[in-house]
């Protein structure tokens, strides 16, 4: 054992693998996606920009 991840207070890992996405960013705890926001809302994360008037 050399360089790794210290785990701070033993909480475990905080973000997995997205199963919608794929990225490495599912909150755990939140319970939702930071990528793709999968938990949060049913459709992708829009900002504004894709939204239809
Ligand atoms: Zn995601």
């Amino acid at each position: 054992m050399s360089k790794g991840t210290p785990s701070k207070s033993g909480g475990g890992k905080t973000h997995i693998v997205c199963r919608r996405c794929g990225r490495h960013a599912y909150h755990v705890r939140k319970k939702r996606c930071a990528a793709c926001g999968f938990g949060e809302s049913k459709r992708l994360r829009t900002y504004g920009w894709n939204k239809r008037r």
